[in-house]
């Protein structure tokens, strides 16, 4: 019998736990592709690829080329781009193709959230007043900050970002998560954070700071979803697994 050659859009905790189960799958053929934007990527246990493929005709070529038979797209729910060109490449190719993602994040009793459309209106809405702000966004998107230097911003990313010097007053704290609840109380407490600004990623490894902000009183400034992709989503992986099996050639 064939294996099923997958092809597993990754960079997510829900892809990693993807390529995990898949890895005992001896059906399955899958390789997980990472954008490369991480420099020491976590190990996985199936066969990876790194960067772009060129856009949507890029990914479609790679799909024919390849012979995958079906696409999992399990990128961060605010990685738009991949998502928009998985849609188009996948609707090119004749290949099925399910979005694994997790579902937003809703507002809590004691939650003091102002949820904004952008990351531009994030600095906005941190208004003019000084205030100590953590940014957990990681590497992306810091440059907007630079807009509001009144502030001093405590950033925590994986790797060195590229933009921190757009921050007039900072501290750059490089970890990799999951984080605990509390250790995120910790850095609350100590950095004497005032406001924190999240994406609203969804998912329980990065929900510890929005709980931690919650118990601590301290406002977040929660940046909305972008649209997302046209194609069935499911936010469970033995849901996905499911999907997967349906695709399973006969022996
Ligand atoms: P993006 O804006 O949607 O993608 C930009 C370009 O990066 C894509 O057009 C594609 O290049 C390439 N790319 C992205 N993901 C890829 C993948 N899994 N495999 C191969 N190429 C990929 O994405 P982003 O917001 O920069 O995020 C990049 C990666 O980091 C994503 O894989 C995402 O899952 C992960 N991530 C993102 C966030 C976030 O907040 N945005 C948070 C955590 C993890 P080509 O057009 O050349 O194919």
């Amino acid at each position: 019998m064939s294996r099923l050659r997958l092809l597993i859009l990754g960079g997510t905790s829900e892809a990693s736990a993807l390529a995990r189960r898949l890895s005992g799958e001896s059906w399955t053929a899958p390789v997980l592709s990472l954008a490369g934007a991480t420099a020491n990527p976590a190990p996985q246990p199936i066969p990876q690829r790194l960067g772009g493929f060129g856009g949507a005709d890029g990914l479609a070529a790679y799909l024919v080329r390849e012979r995958i038979a079906a696409v999992i797209d399990a990128t961060h729910p605010f990685a738009a781009g991949i998502s928009a060109n998985a849609a188009v490449a996948c609707r090119a190719a004749g290949v099925p193709l399910v979005v694994f993602t997790r579902p937003p994040w809703r507002p809590e009793p004691g939650d003091r959230w102002n949820e904004v459309p952008t990351m531009t209106a994030a600095v906005e809405a941190l208004g003019i007043a000084r205030k100590i702000v953590l940014l957990t966004q990681g590497r992306l998107q810091l440059a907007p900050f630079g807009r509001a230097p009144q502030h001093r911003y405590v950033v925590r990313a994986i790797d060195p970002p590229a933009e921190i010097d757009a921050l007039p007053e900072h501290k750059l704290i490089l970890a990799r998560g999951p984080f605990s609840l509390a250790g995120e109380l910790d850095l609350m407490r100590s950095e004497r954070i005032e406001t924190l600004v999240a994406k609203n990623s969804g998912g329980g490894a990065t929900y510890p700071k929005i709980e931690a902000a919650r118990a601590l009183g301290i406002p977040v400034v929660i940046v909305r979803r972008p649209p997302p992709p046209e194609a069935e989503a499911l936010h469970d992986i033995d849901l996905v697994m499911g999907w997967i099996a349906t695709h399973r050639r006969a022996p």
